[in-house]
C-alpha cells in the first residue's frame, strides 16, 4: 500500500532530510587524499546524534554503519573502513537520519583530488539526470516517466543504468512502496499523486549495468570494476512541479569554497 503524507508528516520529512544535506556537508569538509573512511563515519553519526536525530542506516537490516561510503568501482552500501581516500578516487557517500519518527535519505559523489574528465563528466550527467528525473515526479505522471527521463539522458552519454536497486517510497520507514527505478517506460507504472514523497536516486555506471555484491554481503560494486556515480534527493510529488526535501546547497557551498 502507497501512503502519502500530510502536510505535517511532509515538514517533518523535511526537517529529516535538511540534516541529512547537513551532515553530507559536513563530510564534505573533510573530503580530501589521505582521509580514512570511517573518519567520515564518526564524523556523521556525531553530527547527527547532535542534532537530536539517529543514523538511520545503523542497524538497518543490520547495516554497521552511518554512512554508506562506496569507492571509485563501488556502487552502495559501502562500508566505512581504514582505507585512506587517495587523488583521483570518487566517492559516493550515502547518508540516512531518523528523526521525529521519519526519515532522511540522500547522496552525493566526491572528487578527491584531481580526478579524471571522463569521470568528472559522469558526476556531472549523473547528478543533472537526477532533476530530470525529479522534473517528472509531478501529479498526473507515471513512476516510468521519472525513470525514462533518467536513462534516456545518461545512455545518450553511453552510460548505463543498474537495474538492481532503485529508489523508493519514504516517510516512517525507509523503503516504503512505490519503487522508483532509474529506468523504464513513459506513461508506465503507478501514477504519481500529490503527497507522495519519493526517494530518487540514480545510480549510474561508466562501463557495464551489471553489478555484483561483494562478500561482505552489502558493497556492490560494478562486474567491469569501472567507476559509478550516484545522487539522491527525497521529494515530494505536487501539481505542476515536485518539491525537494533535501538539499545539496550546504554541501556545495563547502566544495565552492574548498
Ligand atoms: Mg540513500
Ligand atoms: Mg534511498
Amino acid at each position: 500500500m502507497i501512503y502519502y503524507k500530510t502536510e505535517e508528516e511532509i515538514e517533518l520529512l523535511r526537517e529529516s532530510s535538511l540534516l541529512v544535506g547537513k551532515t553530507l556537508a559536513e563530510v564534505a569538509k573533510l573530503i580530501e587524499p589521505g582521509v580514512k573512511t570511517i573518519k567520515l563515519d564518526q564524523v556523521a553519526e556525531e553530527f547527527i546524534r547532535d542534532n537530536g536525530a539517529v543514523p538511520g542506516f545503523k542497524g538497518y537490516n543490520g547495516f554497521p554503519f552511518t554512512l554508506c561510503i562506496s569507492v571509485n568501482e563501488n556502487v552502495v552500501h559501502g562500508f566505512p573502513s581504514e582505507r585512506e581516500l587517495k587523488d583521483g578516487d570518487i566517492v559516493s557517500v550515502d547518508c540516512g537520519t531518523i528523526k521525529n519518527g521519519f526519515y532522511g535519505d540522500s547522496a552525493y559523489t566526491f572528487a578527491v583530488g584531481e580526478v579524471k574528465e571522463e569521470v568528472l563528466m559522469l558526476m556531472k550527467r549523473t547528478k543533472e539526470s537526477l532533476y530530470l528525473g525529479i522534473e517528472s515526479a509531478v501529479a498526473g505522471k507515471r513512476i516510468g516517466d521519472i525513470g525514462y527521463a533518467i536513462q534516456s539522458y545518461v545512455e545518450s552519454f553511453g552510460y548505463s543504468v543498474v537495474r538492481d536497486l532503485v529508489g523508493h517510497g519514504l516517510g516512517r520507514n525507509l523503503h516504503e512502496k512505490p519503487e522508483v527505478p532509474n529506468f523504464g517506460k513513459r506513461g508506465r507504472g503507478t501514477k504519481l499523486k500529490e503527497n507522495l514523497v519519493i526517494a530518487i536516486e540514480p545510480m549510474i555506471n561508466l562501463g557495464t549495468k551489471r553489478v555484483v555484491q561483494e562478500k561482505d554481503g552489502w558493497t556492490i560494486r560494478t562486474a567491469d570494476r569501472q567507476p559509478s556515480a550516484h545522487y539522491e534527493h527525497d521529494v515530494v510529488v505536487r501539481k505542476g512541479k515536485a518539491e525537494i526535501l533535501s538539499t545539496f546547497d550546504y554541501i556545495e557551498e563547502v566544495l565552492n569554497n574548498k
